[in-house]
């Protein structure tokens, strides 16, 4: 009984914080109207929370978003349009990575813009040095996206990294918890941002040495234990106090 309520209380918590998850990204810009997900697994289970297609991440709030399993079917909750497709890309990287529980998928302007640049992303800002030698890509195959394959081919390109370029597409992050995800999400949104920037200047640039850079990720991605979770409570506090009714 009591290990019941334990459960229900940390599902309810992983709501709140997935419909906090699309707020925040609606408040940075970084939303893209009703396209675009962010889901998080529920624990220890084959199942994920993702919200109903059709809504602006503006509009998110915890009490609405659907279960979904591990094959795209719904479990609970009820959507406004059916979007398996979309449903199906994170269920296959749920699979094959129980080491991931939350992935954000995005288009924001400048990550597409990268995603299409043959050099992929460069290590020239410190925004990019946790992805130094650490992102994947994976090929643009347009309506692909019907096709049920679509997300195991993805999830092999990603391998065993965190983050991914859907090239002329936008980007996957993922990480153990939705603060992690939400760390690389606005890493590397802010590394395409001064990529794009340097690139346009037409001014010679810097890159840093390899060497350099491998140090540089270390350092990055050992600064605190669970990355992600000041800005994240940060981020909380301003959803209290700009609209509260996203934990609803
Ligand atoms: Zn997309």
């Amino acid at each position: 009984m009591f290990a019941e309520k334990l459960k229900q209380d940390e599902v309810s918590a992983l709501r709140k914080d997935l419909a906090a998850a699309y707020r925040i990204i609606s408040l940075l810009g970084m939303d893209d109207l009703t396209y675009t997900h962010i889901t998080a697994r529920l624990p220890n289970a084959d199942s994920f929370f993702i919200l109903p297609f059709g809504k602006l991440f503006s509009e998110i709030n915890a009490s609405m978003l659907l279960e979904v399993d591990l094959d795209g079917n719904i479990i609970r909750g009820q959507e406004f349009q059916y979007n398996k497709t979309g449903y199906v890309i994170h269920g296959e990287i749920y699979k094959v990575r129980p080491d991931i529980n939350a992935i954000f998928h995005l288009h924001t302007i400048d990550t597409v813009a990268v995603s299409a640049m043959k050099c992929g992303l460069l290590p020239i800002s410190q925004f990019a040095m946790p992805f130094f030698q650490a992102i994947a890509y994976h090929d643009y195959n347009s309506l692909a996206l019907e096709n049920d394959n679509h997300g195991a081919k993805i999830a092999k390109d990603l391998g065993s990294l965190k983050n991914i370029f859907l090239r002329n597409h936008g980007t996957l992050s993922c990480g153990k918890d939705l603060q992690e995800a939400f760390f690389f999400t606005r890493f590397l949104e802010q590394a395409c941002q001064v990529q794009v920037k340097i690139l346009a200047s037409n001014q010679e640039f810097i890159i840093p040495e390899d060497e350099v850079c491998a140090q540089a990720a270390r350092d990055i991605l050992s600064f605190e234990e669970n990355m992600g979770t000041r800005d994240w409570q940060a981020l909380l506090r301003l959803l209290e106090s700009n609209c509260p009714e996203y934990a609803n």
